[in-house]
């Protein structure tokens, strides 16, 4: 390597030399660097990333851990004991201290390296060039000298100087503040010009709006210039949704009040019942750690990353955190149709020129097939106009068939591929089409025009445009029409009727045109296809529907949830196949043309009762979402392209593809469907409902035990008798027993009817007069359960220890029991089939039942929290115990289902 190039070439400024120097410079050309020139630069100048803000190191984790009111007050609780020298009570708590601050260590860390995983999955990649192939690589494996190509929505992934530009226009505010796009071009700007008009230069971070570009990188990583501005980037982010935040709000103020009750505990205690001031702080330690739900936040917490770890395993790749719960809300899907909701698996199905009606046989990209009419084979090449058309169709193309065994694959659009499979079908050689005509100048394909366009010659030394686009776009443009008796003027009617028929079929279909051009300067620009041009006639391709998408639409439906199609196909296209995917409302199609002529008010009213929308341009999209948000709904809306990031904003749940969408698509969602699939979107929001289910479920499973203990210890100091668990026996139960059965709550798969149901309302309170209802009528069996059994067994000449010790047990047993209850919120839990979806409920259990032996039964347990062995008659009456708790709730569920089936029968009957 020359020495400069050992040196930084990130020292050097590029944009006033011209491209030829800055390619030689950079020891690179057009064609781009070889594998091992990239290898070597790898090594030299590092991968292509900002360098990561460090995550928290783990002595800092630790510490988090510990800073939480309950630690310092049993932390004091310790510190008091020693000082009293009650070294037993010292050990307990500091070990519960000890266990419980590991646990939440160990779970959120996990819970932080299952979301990074989930971000290195969104890694950016860049399309370059490298020894004349076109690549897609992952961003950060730039290395100077590269070439770079640019396209509209991509991310710019390096520092780069432009050898080529056409419309290419960038949006640079990340670096400049500027929020309109510049155009760039490569011509070198004077040397002492700024940042933002170095126009030759485009610089990582910034955003490609429109246009196409090739640019070879000067520098990457940190030495890019964002790199020097923000030197870091910062990803990490705070394992926190709204609900969580409401919940540690809630579970602050708790402890607060827990805080007052036990001063009013220790002032009681103290003062009118003269207990020792020792003993009674005791007491208050007890009623705090009874009453506060400790472990609450960080099973909460690992729901959470538990959910969205399923949801990336699932292909649903989560952005931004609190999508997590609005999915689970959300009551409209609004999908794109291409390769969403259909395969996009294209094939040429229908040929039509102003002469004949051609069908073409065969499926897939294998060019096994030919033509017919009306079911004969013809030889193609007696068909002139065909022929013609075939040809324009497959070189105003850039995508590439490749072979694979016996499978033909599509490289670029499938549609443009599908066109190359029907140019085979027809016998033409593509290497020879490439040759014979040379591309000189393109105008790429866009949503906002709808074709696409390319400059070619042959060697005769002629000039000839090809031009395919959506069929009522081109038939505007074209003058005339090939017919087999010369060109004639364009008969626009005639070629409607015939797009409304192979539309009507569920086809895509696509019209080409020509034009023969004289003497061109080599430029091609819109106004060149002004005058003169010929239509050919209209392709019509088959793009089946995703046969996991209608089972996905139909699961939607049932769940209350309504699917929007809106695609930039043709209205009976869209129609066509809506009806196929089963979509409701399929006659009735409103095209983008209809949407511009209603007012905000009259579209609000029109989308209750449209679900196809058809020719739409990204513009739309956001005012349907408005529109639609304005009816309170709350709506997943997807896109790909650089000018759906509004829209995908706008919407509550954004969704980009992962496959075929933009960085700038991406930028803006809060989720990313790796396989851009309608059937992961059903997938995640179903998963999203059980996240949110399952969070009720921890805390309806912890809240009531926590509310069960503290009435239970407050209950014993008012009436001013033995306190029927000690501090130490409540500290195990909770945050060893308690964690464990909690925690498999997350992992809870969700429920058989999670989509048989309506979504929730969008500002609908967790803590609902359900919620607080059952909270309230299971602590209240606690304390029955609990008490009871401490003073019947009193009452039975029982000691203190043991009377504990039932006292303990049957807490734990109603826990058991009570967290099956809670596994099904609504639905009844006999079933056995439903008992086993989550194996690790079992391993919880086995896990509590194996501590709960030991407290029970081992020594070194029994000095420590003052418990004794208890014989098989007592057991079984605690189990017992159990038993009625869990029918009881198991009734309460049966009356409340059958009071609101009732309700909802005579509702319907009114
Ligand atoms: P979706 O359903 O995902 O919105 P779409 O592919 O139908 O997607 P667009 O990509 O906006 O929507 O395409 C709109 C129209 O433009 C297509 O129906 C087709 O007629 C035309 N078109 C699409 N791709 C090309 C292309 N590569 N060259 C020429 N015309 C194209």
């Amino acid at each position: 390597m020359k020495q400069h190039m050992q040196n930084q070439p990130f020292e050097k400024s590029w944009h006033h030399l011209s491209s030829e120097e800055s390619l030689s410079l950079l020891e690179s050309d057009k064609h781009g660097l070889d594998s091992e020139t990239v290898e070597q630069r790898l090594q030299l100048f590092g991968e292509n990333h900002l360098p990561r803000v460090k995550g928290r190191s783990a002595i800092a984790r630790l510490f988090a851990q510990l800073h939480n009111l309950i630690i310092y007050v049993l932390l004091a609780a310790a510190l008091l004991t020693a000082l009293l020298g009650h070294w037993i009570d010292f050990w307990v708590i500091l070990a519960v201290v000890i266990l419980n601050t590991l646990i939440g260590f160990i779970q959120e860390g996990k819970a932080e390296k299952a979301l990074d995983a989930i971000k290195d999955m969104l890694a950016p990649h860049a399309t370059v060039i490298r020894s004349g192939h076109r690549l897609r690589i992952e961003a950060d494996q730039l290395v100077p000298g590269d070439v770079v190509v640019l396209e509209p929505g991509d991310k710019v992934p390096a520092d780069m100087r432009l050898f080529s530009a056409k419309g290419l226009q960038i949006q640079e505010a990340v670096l400049t503040g500027e929020s309109v796009a510049v155009e760039k071009h490569h011509q070198p700007v004077a040397s002492d010009a700024v940042l933002g008009d170095r126009l030759c230069m485009t610089y990582s971070g910034t955003l490609v709006t429109s246009g196409q570009g090739h640019g070879v990188v000067v520098a990457t990583g940190a030495h890019t210039e964002i790199g020097r501005i923000s030197g870091m980037i910062s990803d990490i982010e705070n394992l926190t949704t709204p609900l969580l935040q409401q919940i540690s709000v809630v579970s602050r103020w708790l402890t607060l009040v827990i805080m007052v009750i036990g001063g009013l505990v220790f002032s009681y205690g103290y003062w009118l019942n003269q207990t020792p001031a020792i003993e009674m702080f005791m007491i208050v330690v007890g009623v705090a750690v009874a009453g506060i739900p400790e472990g609450l936040p960080a099973i909460l917490t690992i729901t959470l990353a538990i959910g969205v770890q399923k949801m990336a395993s699932r292909n649903a790749i989560i952005r931004r955190l609190p999508a997590v719960e609005t999915l689970g809300a959300v009551s409209i899907i609004c999908s794109d149709k291409t390769g969403t909701l259909t395969r996009n698996e294209m094939t040429v199905s229908t040929v039509m020129s102003s002469a004949n009606n051609y069908s073409v046989i065969g499926v897939g990209y294998s060019p096994a097939g030919e033509f017919t009419i009306d079911e004969q084979a013809i030889e193609t090449e007696q068909h002139e106009i065909l022929t013609l058309l075939l040809r324009c169709a497959a070189i105003c193309n850039d995508s590439a068939l490749k072979r694979r065994d016996d499978d033909w694959l599509a490289e670029g659009d499938p549609m443009e591929a599908a066109m190359l499979t029907a140019a085979l079908k027809a016998d033409f050689t593509l290497e020879e089409l490439k040759q014979f005509y040379p591309r000189r100048d393109v105008i790429p394909f866009d949503t906002a025009h709808r074709f696409m366009a390319t400059l070619h010659h042959d060697h005769q030394g002629h000039d000839f445009i090809a031009v395919k686009g959506a069929p009522e776009k081109l038939i505007e443009l074209c003058q005339f029409q090939r017919t087999e008796q010369g060109d004639v003027e364009v008969d626009q009617g005639y070629w409607h009727v015939q797009i409304e028929k192979i539309a009507a079929e569920g086809q895509r279909v696509l019209a080409v045109a020509t034009k023969t051009v004289e003497q061109h300067t080599g430029e091609l620009q819109f106004e060149d296809l002004d005058q003169g041009l010929v239509l050919l006639g209209l392709i019509g391709l088959i793009d089946p529907p995703r046969e996991e998408a209608i089972t996905a639409v139909s699961e939607c439906h049932k769940a209350g949830i309504q699917v929007k199609m809106i695609t930039g196909d043709h209205a009976a296209t869209a129609s066509s196949i809506a009806a196929k995917l089963g979509l409701h409302n399929t006659d009735k199609v409103l095209t983008g043309h209809d949407l511009t002529q209603l007012s905000d008010a009259e579209l609000q009213h029109a989308v209750n009762q449209t679900d196809v929308f058809a020719r739409t341009a990204p513009e739309h999209k956001l005012r349907l979402v408005s529109a639609l948000q304005a009816n309170g709904h709350v709506v997943a809306m997807t896109g790909d392209g650089v000018n759906d990031a509004p829209a995908l904003k706008r919407a509550d749940v954004g969704i980009a593809m992962g496959h075929g969408g933009t960085e700038a698509a991406k930028e803006a969602a809060e989720m990313v469907l790796a396989d851009d699939n309608f059937a992961s979107i059903a997938r995640a929001v179903r998963e999203g409902r059980t996240v949110y289910d399952n969070l009720k479920k921890a805390i309806l499973f912890l809240l009531p035990i926590n509310g069960g203990e503290s009435l239970s210890i407050i209950a014993a100091v008012m009436a001013g008798m033995t306190l029927p668990i000690t501090p130490l026996q409540i500290l195990w139960i909770n945050m060893v027993s308690s964690i464990a059965l909690a925690l498999s709550l997350a992992f809870e798969p969700g429920e058989e009817n999670a989509m048989k149901h309506k979504p929730r309302q969008r500002d609908e309170k967790m803590l609902s007069g359900f919620l607080v209802w059952r909270i309230s009528f299971v602590s209240l069996l606690f304390v029955l359960g609990v008490y009871g059994m401490f003073l019947w067994t009193q009452s039975q000449g029982a000691s203190i220890e043991q009377s504990r010790t039932y006292a303990v047990n049957t807490l734990v047993v109603m826990e058991v029991f009570y967290l099956f209850n809670v596994r099904c919120l609504n639905s009844a839990s006999w079933s056995i089939k439903r008992w086993f979806t989550a194996p690790i409920v079992f391993i919880s259990i086995g896990m509590v039942i194996l501590l709960q032996l030991n407290f029970t039964y081992a020594p070194f347990m029994n000095t420590l929290f003052e418990s004794t062995p208890i014989g098989l008659r007592h057991g079984t009456e605690i189990i017992a115990v159990g038993i009625v708790m869990y029918l009881i709730l198991e009734l309460e569920k049966w009356l409340r289902r059958f009071m609101s089936n009732h309700h909802n029968v005579e509702e319907t009957a009114s």
